[in-house]
């Protein structure tokens, strides 16, 4: 039997030609056009997605099942993926069997598991218009906007412009730790606000070449005692003291010799050991702008300018669900066929570190009882801004990732990224605008403003690439900063691999080498494999088809601990 599989994003023609053979008595075609209304509503396009190999795969498996039955000599199927706009053909089905009534029943048949086996998802173009749009004017634009597969750089770049920074907020100077600033704070006034000694010692005129002065008053640090010196004239002062008035230098305690109330000065020394009136910052400088990451020293900054309700942004509250009826809790003993839960413990570890709060619920793997399960959650949804689900984010039996995100309002941006490790990844948006009714369940609130989502593959390794390549990026974007990018450095050692056709994120020890960053590839034996967890810091991006490479040939990498 000859098969031939295409999924494209391209238009399919309007006419396709049976394949040249004389030995068929029957060649049926279907076309499946895209009609311009949908469960009841008008629209004005709608969008396929698929996980092109697979549903290729499936497609041809599915025609050789049939085919036992009902033999089938010959196929020809094309589908659509990405906008298809109405009256555009979305899927070309042609059969060839030995007489009409055979090819179809082939057909018929064929079509009829096609909708239930094989993985192509359709709903209403996301953004419509918008498409259309698109579609019209430029076709070129159509695979990376509407198919659901990505390469990286898409991906991130979708993030980004998916992902808005939420409200900000005033918090404590306690609380704001890791935040982002959201305001310019400029300076109330000078600082120093005036002279101030910076050693324990005798203020002198600055321009006093005396050898002996007598001492006229002694300053404590609190001691605000304004008072011209003359020419003669110290007074004791102690480090941080306001001096009396400008022009002064300090002589440091160690360089003078003490007679009774005189001093006498024994070395001369260059520095003048005085903060001068505004030398930090003047009045009105700026001094923390907009979108800086607070960390310890911006905080002490803040608090010395007296900014101790700074706008910042909002503690990002993330939802962690695992799923895996195989998973159980680290403090179990696994039973065969079981494994311990290590996603939920990386996962809390690395969004604390961003700042974030973190709440974790295990799902059971049937659908309906996940769903009950999150229906008598404690939390409402709405409360968090970001859901990330571990596991099930694939097309297997019971992957149910997608659906549930669906489900819980969220429109699927995308569901698969062209890496290695971490091929699945499901990405979603819910701008809030409406969920219908019907989906609102328990205490399952509609959610009042913008959240995003993702489906991270189970797999620990898969898992923790997932979270530095993207969602660590949406939650830089939702708290209002630029995410990381990727830094460049070189091979401290050989890479041994094999040419892939995808991108590979390969985890990595970074070390500083006289300011130069080196990269020691770690080995790792798959995507679950969590021992190089413990070890990398850091994860190179290894461009698709290039094999091998030698030491100090550059990478790119992002750091993972920073
Ligand atoms: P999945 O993405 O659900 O197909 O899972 C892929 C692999 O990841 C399976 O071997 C799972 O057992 C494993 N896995 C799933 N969830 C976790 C978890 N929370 N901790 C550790 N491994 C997990
Ligand atoms: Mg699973």
């Amino acid at each position: 039997m000859e098969i031939e599989v295409q999924l494209t994003s391209e238009a399919i023609a309007e006419k396709i030609f049976p394949p040249p053979s004389g030995s068929f008595g029957a060649w049926v075609e279907f076309r499946g056009v895209v009609r311009g209304e949908e469960n009841g509503a008008a629209i004005s396009a709608l969008e396929y997605e698929a996980y092109s190999e697979m549903a290729e795969r499936e497609i041809r498996r599915l025609l050789e099942e049939i085919s036992a039955n009902q033999p089938c000599l010959a196929a020809k199927v094309i589908h659509r993926v990405g906008g298809v706009p109405v009256g555009e053909t979305a899927i070309y089905i042609g059969v060839a069997a030995k007489h009409r009534a055979a090819a179809f029943a082939l057909l018929a048949e064929f079509m009829d598991r096609l909708k239930q086996d094989v993985p192509i998802w359709k709903r209403r173009a996301r953004n419509a218009e918008h498409q259309l749009g698109a579609l019209k004017s430029d076709h070129s634009n159509l695979p990376s906007r509407c198919s659901a597969f990505r390469s990286l750089d898409e991906a991130i770049a979708e993030i980004h412009s998916d992902c808005q920074p939420l409200p900000p907020v005033r918090v404590p100077l306690a609380e704001a730790f890791g935040r982002v600033l959201c305001e310019t704070i400029c300076a109330p006034g000078d600082s120093p606000d005036c002279d101030r000694s910076t050693r324990d010692g005798y203020a002198v005129l600055l321009d006093d070449d005396s050898d002996v002065f007598s001492v006229v008053d002694t300053l404590h640090a609190a001691d605000w005692k304004p008072r011209q010196l003359k020419i003669g004239e110290a007074v004791r002062v102690a480090t941080g003291t306001a001096l009396p008035c400008e022009n002064l230098r300090v002589v440091m305690q160690e360089n003078v010799e003490r007679t009774g109330d005189g001093i006498k000065i024994l070395l001369r020394e260059t520095s003048a050991n005085v903060r001068r009136r505004g030398e930090e910052m003047k009045a009105g400088d700026t001094v923390l702008s907009a979108g800086k990451k607070l960390d310890a020293g911006a905080l002490a900054l803040l608090a010395s300018v007296g900014s101790v309700q700074p706008l910042v942004s909002p503690r990002l509250r993330v939802l962690h669900f695992t799923t895996g009826d195989e998973i159980v809790s680290p403090e179990q003993t696994p039973k065969p066929g079981q494994i311990r839960d290590s996603n939920s413990v990386l996962i809390r570890a690395l969004l604390e570190r961003s700042g974030c709060e973190v709440k974790h619920q295990h799902l059971p793997e049937d659908f309906e009882q996940a769903q009950a399960v999150i229906s008598a959650f404690r939390f409402p949804l709405s409360a968090f801004d970001l859901i990330l689900v571990s596991g099930g984010a694939s097309v297997g039996e019971k992957d149910f990732t997608r659906p549930l995100l669906e489900w819980l309002g969220f429109e699927i941006v995308f569901s698969q990224v062209n890496v290695r490790p971490g091929r699945p990844l499901i990405f979603g948006v819910d701008g809030g605008a409406s969920v219908p009714a019907s989906r609102l369940v328990g205490n399952l609130a509609p959610p009042d403003k913008f959240r995003v989502a993702f489906g991270l593959p189970g797999n620990p390794l898969s898992h923790w690439v997932g979270f530095h390549l993207f969602v660590a990026a949406a939650l830089a974007r939702l708290a209002g900063t630029e995410p990381k990018q990727f830094l460049r450095g070189a091979l401290a050692e050989k890479l041994d691999d094999a040419p892939n056709p995808r991108e590979t994120l390969w985890p990595a020890r970074l070390d500083l080498n006289c300011g130069h960053c080196e990269l020691t590839p770690l080995p790792w034996s798959s995507s679950g494999d969590v021992v190089v967890l413990a070890k990398a810091n850091a994860l190179m991006r290894i461009p698709a088809n290039s094999g091998a490479l030698a030491a100090g040939a550059a990478v790119d990498f992002l750091p993972t601990d920073i």
